[in-house]
């Protein structure tokens, strides 16, 4: 049972290509050119996803003030933020949450950046450490960067509440804190694609001038295409399109100009409501499956005999579960029992299927006794 890679699989445990792509690819085929796009990427792509990001009725969307280019999905757009961060702010410090998607690390250290971390998680409540976060936010020098996970937070599954939000936005504010918004996982969480987007719009609202990466490999299933977004919201319209500028001239010494068919089916997608429609519905759908699979885990964990509270098996939320098992205990469901997991304990939701749910679950209650 492969529950280490952060893909959605079916019920089979198969992966899949949404029928939204596949029409969209439909539409596409034999009819776009090859030549290259230019640095920034496709401009139909760029405005359909900020749209996403920021809302249909963003202002800073419709008068221009998004600075925005299309990148190598999600990691791309990191990427370009943390050599933006170290070109224009070199003595910045970047503050990532504890734990977190571990190449966050790696990307701001190669673009030269200093990191510092805060407080996210808390191992005793299996929870957030919402105190530790507001005081090191408090004790952050003005002007830092705090890398922010949109929805779904990789690898703990949790997230802050909209209240909470707003409590870290008023103290960003008040310390000018730079939030940069990591939004992998955008309708993983819910199922619902705009309400996933609370925490960008809730800064916005407040006034920060917000950065964001954007990903369609998990919420589009289009993880090899490697299209993503990465936008940083400007005080004007000439502000941001000399942020353009400057991410373009980051851009064009690294890959010169991003990849061609990603965009052309999001855009297809996100361009054309019926199939825009479609699409919100297939999100929701894999993300049911998945909390399906967690109320599964947990009735079958809470059944097997297991002493343990399994309460954050459904309290979590998006593709994974931080389930407490420690190095040791993941060793011990590997080698007896074929189940493979990163040694954090982070457990795939999305490779759990309704025919091995009960063998994980007895599984776990064996190594966890
Ligand atoms: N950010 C987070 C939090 C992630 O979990 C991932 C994927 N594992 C990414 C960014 C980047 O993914 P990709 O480059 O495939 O879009």
């Amino acid at each position: 049972m492969n529950l280490g890679v952060g893909a959605y699989r079916d019920d089979n445990a198969k992966p899949v290509v949404l029928d939204c792509v596949r029409e969209a690819e439909s539409r596409i085929a034999g009819k776009s050119v090859m030549e290259y796009l230019p640095t920034n990427g496709n401009a139909g792509f760029i405005k359909h996803s900020i749209l996403l990001a920021y809302g249909d009725d963003s202002v800073a969307v419709a008068d221009g003030s998004i600075a925005a280019i299309q990148t190598l999905s999600g990691t791309g757009a990191c990427r370009l933020m943390a050599d933006f961060m170290h070109r224009f702010a070199p003595t910045a410090k970047v503050y990532i949450p504890v734990p977190t998607w571990s190449n966050h690390h790696q990307i701001w250290q190669d673009a030269g950046c200093e990191e510092r971390l805060f407080r996210y998680y808390k191992a005793e409540t299996r929870g957030l450490d919402f105190d530790g976060m507001l005081e090191d936010m408090e004790n952050a020098e003005e002007g830092s960067f705090f890398l922010l996970h949109a929805c779904a937070h990789n690898p703990t599954g949790v997230d802050p509440s909209v209240e909470q939000w707003r409590q870290m936005s008023q103290v960003m504010k008040r310390k000018q804190l730079f939030p940069f918004f990591d939004m992998a996982y955008q309708g993983f969480a819910s199922g619902d694609c705009e309400r996933d987007a609370a925490a960008i719009r809730i800064f916005v609202e407040d006034g920060h001038k917000v950065g964001c990466s954007q990903s369609f490999a998990k919420n589009m299933g289009l993880y090899g295409q490697r299209i993503g977004c990465f936008s940083i919201m400007c005080a004007s319209p000439e502000e941001a399109q000399r942020v353009e500028s400057q991410m373009k001239l980051i851009a064009r010494p690294m890959y010169s100009n991003p990849p061609l068919h990603g965009a052309a089916i999001v855009s297809a997608i996100l361009g054309d409501p019926v199939l825009k429609k479609q699409w919100f519905g297939e999100v929701k759908t894999m993300a049911d499956r998945i909390i399906d699979m967690r109320a599964q885990l947990r009735l079958a964990l809470e059944k097997s005999g297991s002493v343990l509270k399994w309460n954050h098996v459904t309290e979590q939320i998006g593709m994974f579960c931080f389930s407490g098992m420690t190095g040791e205990q993941v060793d011990a469901l590997r080698v007896d029992h074929h189940i493979y997991m990163t040694r954090n304990g982070r457990i795939s939701m999305a490779g759990v299927t309704s025919s091995t749910v009960g063998r994980l679950a007895s599984a776990m209650h064996e190594v966890t006794k």
